[in-house]
């Protein structure tokens, strides 16, 4: 039997694996990813790219791949609710298309549409373009053990049924929400479980809003004499490519539901479409009770799942492979101490839990508007009444699930053993908000440099010191204390007026995955002490 050693094994290709292979081949680790499919995908799941995993994209170099995906460029992102698309419209959310320049000022980046059908392909050919990785398609995880020292790893080439035994440092499992590692490591779930078992039906009717006289929009929420039964979202606006989720599949299955039923009600009359798929799933609330176990670590579904409201299922997984990477690469390189890959667990399972918590409660408030909707239809005055109160409560309440940003950006490593505390207060963790806050254990916050680039853009594969001012304070004693240790750090000089004011110190250092790890006006006390710290020594 073969038999190899891999630094790094990665089980499961979907968004967050293919992250994590190519978060590795970026910083030149050897890894190997096997996925038991081709990797096609017919029925997507993820549309929606956050602004921090664009961030992410943004350092990779790929930002540019998903702005030009074939989402068209003009077409709006707006949430609309609507009785159905020959019926009236409720209410709209305005959000406007990628080519309208928002100037936001949390960012480089902002939110895209980008559905996996492009987006797993973008990452696929990222992670697949350095040497250093390797993609197994239809290659299976039957077993594994973890022995201490190495993880032995059984896998099936599933076309010719050879079978593999190969060795890792690591075994990181990104196998989705049935995720059999963390079934064999006996990790439980923790929270409400279940939530729902919803139906989703694909298919292309590429003039519906024309035909319906309805002006464009993204997602279309359909609300009846029932309540909210459905979200209805267009995925590919070029190809008329649509998607009705319906909340509530009532028992019914991809073979024996009424799909024709299912698009009447969303449409509001008869209507021919070509079909392209019908799946089920199962809508959950559950974060693993650990992150880690030895030599293996799980990532993305196989250890939070969120129900799509706030569409940061992915978002949150994409998280998770940027912080694994660089730990993952700090180990294998040997600067990496040995309480390093503990602080994942420590940082990653607040925010699962954070994000888990605040996805649930989107889902609840979609059920909350659900009695006294008997008039909806009606043409007269009490029709009118009701609709114009329901559009702008549903705007409220239910479109905060659009509304954000501070979920997207401002998950803090609150608890982290490698981030050094500056007593400092922490600013409100609030959904809709980002405060902006270069406190240890936050996303290091951006701003325009003079010469058109973000200061995010700064922060390279190692650890980056910020010094800011005209007059900025000595450096170099950190600088020396990394590089006793192996420890990637280079220095980085803003004197931009408003830089240090934003970040509230005059030396700050950043982490290779953009989280701030220390900050101070100067260095007193040891170096060594710090950077040991943040290297989890
Ligand atoms: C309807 C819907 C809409 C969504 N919209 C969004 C959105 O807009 N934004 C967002 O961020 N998230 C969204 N999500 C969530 C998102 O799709 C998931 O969070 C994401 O796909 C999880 O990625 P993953 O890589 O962790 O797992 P998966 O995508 O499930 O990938 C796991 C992979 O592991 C493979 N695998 C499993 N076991 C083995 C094995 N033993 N050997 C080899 N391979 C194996 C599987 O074949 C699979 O390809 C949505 C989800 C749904 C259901």
């Amino acid at each position: 039997m073969e038999m190899r050693h891999l630094p790094v094994l990665i089980v499961g290709g979907g968004p967050v694996g293919l992250a994590l292979a190519g978060d590795l081949g970026w910083r030149g680790i050897h890894c190997e990813l096997v996925e038991q499919t081709d990797g096609s995908i017919t029925t997507p799941k993820m549309n929606e790219v956050n602004a921090r995993s664009m961030e992410f994209c943004r350092r990779w170099g790929i930002a540019g791949q998903v702005h030009d995906c074939p989402f068209p460029g003009d077409w709006p992102l707006d949430v609309v609710f609507i009785t159905s698309f020959a019926g009236y419209e409720l209410g709209r959310l305005r959000r406007p298309p990628r080519n309208v320049p928002m100037n936001q000022t949390y960012g480089p980046e902002r939110l895209q549409a980008c559905s996996q059908i492009w987006f797993d392909p973008i990452l696929r050919t990222f992670a697949g373009s350095f040497p250093s990785v390797r993609l197994r398609y239809r290659t299976r995880l039957e077993s594994f053990e973890d022995k201490g020292d190495v993880v032995v790893a059984d896998l099936t080439d599933l076309d010719s049924g050879a079978r593999t035994r190969v060795t890792a440092d690591y075994l990181v499992a990104c196998d989705g929400a049935n995720s059999m590692v963390r079934q064999a490591l006996g990790i439980g779930l923790t929270g409400p479980g279940v939530l729902g078992h919803p139906l989703n039906l694909f298919f292309r009717a590429p003039n519906l809003l024309d035909a319906c006289g309805k002006q464009r929009g993204t997602f279309f929420l359909g609300i009846d004499r029932d309540g909210l039964w459905a979200n209805i979202r267009i995925i590919d606006p070029t190809s008329g490519l649509w998607r009705i989720m319906a909340f509530d599949s009532g028992g019914r299955t991809a073979e024996n539901v009424d799909r024709e039923a299912l698009v009447r009600r969303a449409v509001g009359r008869p209507i021919e479409v070509e079909w392209a798929g019908v799946s089920t799933w199962t809508r959950r609330s559950a974060v693993a009770e650990r992150y880690s176990k030895g030599r293996v670590l799980l990532a993305g579904d196989a250890v939070h799942q969120l129900s799509p409201t706030g569409a940061l299922g992915m978002n949150t997984g994409l998280g998770d492979a940027v912080d694994l990477g660089w730990k993952l690469a700090a180990k294998v390189k040997g600067w990496g101490g040995p309480e390093l890959l503990a602080s994942y667990d420590a940082e990653r399972r607040p925010v699962g839990h954070r994000n888990v918590a605040m996805t649930t409660q989107f889902f609840l408030a979609q059920g909350r508007h659900a009695e006294g909707l008997a008039a909806i239809d009606d043409g007269g005055d009490d029709g009118l009444r009701l609709r114009a109160q329901l559009g702008e409560q549903l705007v409220r309440e239910v479109g905060a699930m659009f509304q954000t940003i501070g979920l997207q950006l401002g998950y803090r490593y609150e608890e982290s053993p490698i981030c050094v505390p500056d007593g400092t207060p922490a600013p409100p963790d609030r959904p809709d908000d980002i405060v902006p806050s270069a406190r240890p254990g936050a996303r290091a916050p951006h701003l325009w440099l003079r010469d058109g680039r973000s200061i995010l853009d700064l922060f390279g594969r190692g650890f980056t010191l910020l010094r800011f001012g005209a007059d900025p304070p000595d450096g170099s004693g950190l600088a020396a204390a990394a590089a006793a240790c192996g420890v990637p750090l280079e220095i980085a000089t803003v004197d931009e007026e408003d830089a240090g004011d934003l970040y509230e110190c005059r030396l700050a250092l950043i982490r290779p995955d953009g989280h701030v790890a220390w900050r101070g006006d100067a260095l007193s006390g040891d170096a060594g002490e710090i950077i040991d710290r943040i290297r989890g020594a």
